[in-house]
């Protein structure tokens, strides 16, 4: 199977009610971790690469490893994506180079810093639009700010200075037409996202059905949205590791969500997490292995373990051969007649 629409893949979650993970990689065993999960649990699956993953990997190795993996999986529907694209400018090249999906942060100016005014962000998400449209690519903007900083992209502070207004988050739908809007409900980046296990005053769900509401066809995605499981964290800990106690989003929340619209799911730190503490494992209890296969084997097997589990949850799970991919005229013929476009005056 070729690399699939992310498009179809978020429209055919919304079809089946679920949501669809994605997970971020830099190597090839995330890769092999997360196509083993959807394989053992038959699910449709996003692959995703920030910059600093392009950066650590070079562009093309991620490429060819990603599209090894749909080689390899033909039944598993795969979509690739660029994770925080902090320009036009970087969402053309992935472009370019065969990402079948490119997020636009405007939510930052290109410093991936200091959060842009909401016509910046606006006309640059307008710009990238309208260039991956007519290429059938899809985009994924950000409305509001998350918290936190990873991989050197974020504003930091708190998941809460910046949180998305609703009808800012329809204005910006209409302006822009985006087909999936990431949207700031207090959630942040990296493992330290609350302090204490997340309630109604830090993990706005009441803003998110809100938006869910005025943009029905608009597919809503969750970042910063690993659950940071305290097993994983206690492994870590308990093979010299000096993770700090901390919470993620409680897995419950994000079927909430699911259950309001959120299609995409990103999800980085726990997988993170599962790698690092199998990899001390190994070093604490057998010093003397040196071979690198010796700790990255139960490494990768420790993230699909995270990621199957993730599946299920979400609701992918099962979900895989549910449809055949368009082709990509099919989908360029969607934006081009009209039948993708999701802005809410066009589909009341
Ligand atoms: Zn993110």
């Amino acid at each position: 199977m070729p690399l699939v629409s992310m498009r179809q893949l978020l429209d055919e979650a919304a079809k089946g009610g679920y949501g669809v993970g994605a997970f971020n990689v830099n190597d090839m065993e995330q890769i092999q971790a997360i196509m083993g999960a959807a394989v053992e649990t038959n699910s449709p699956v996003v692959i995703q690469a920030s910059r600093g993953a392009r950066q650590f990997a070079q562009d093309r190795y991620l490429y060819h490893l990603i599209l090894a993996a749909a080689e390899l999986h033909p039944e598993i529907p795969l979509a690739m994506h660029l994770d925080h694209g902090n320009s036009f400018e970087t969402c053309k090249s992935a472009i370019e180079l065969g990402f079948t999906s490119v997020m636009m942060d405007g939510s930052l100016k290109p410093d991936g810093k200091t959060p842009s005014t909401f016509e910046e962000n606006v006309e640059v998400t307008r710009k990238v639009v309208d260039f991956a449209h007519e290429r059938g690519i899809t985009v994924e903007g950000e409305i509001g700010v998350l918290g936190g900083v990873e991989d050197g992209h974020g504003a930091g502070g708190s998941g809460l200075d910046h949180v998305t207004d609703p009808d800012q988050a329809v204005e910006f739908a209409e302006r822009t037409g985006v087909d999936a809007l990431a949207i700031a409900i207090g959630t942040s980046h990296g493992a330290y996202k609350f302090t204490k296990k997340p309630d109604g005053s830090v993990l706005k769900m009441d803003i998110l059905i809100a938006i869910h509401k005025h943009l029905p066809k608009t597919h809503l995605v969750m970042h910063g949205s690993s659950s940071v499981p305290k097993d994983l964290q206690d492994i870590i800990n308990k093979y010299g590791g000096n993770l700090k106690p901390t919470w993620g989003v409680p897995v419950e929340e994000i079927q909430l969500g699911i259950r309001n619209g959120v299609r995409k799911i990103n999800v980085d730190t726990d997988n993170r997490l599962a790698i690092t503490g199998a990899i001390r494992k190994v070093f604490a209890e057998t010093p003397e292995k040196f071979d690198p296969r010796d700790y990255l084997k139960p490494a990768r097997e420790a993230m699909q373990k995270v990621v199957a589990e993730r599946m299920t949850q979400f609701g992918q799970a099962g979900h895989a051969a549910d449809y055949a991919p368009l082709g990509i005229d099919a989908i360029i013929e969607g934006y081009k007649s009209g039948k993708l476009d999701t802005r809410p005056s066009k589909t009341k």
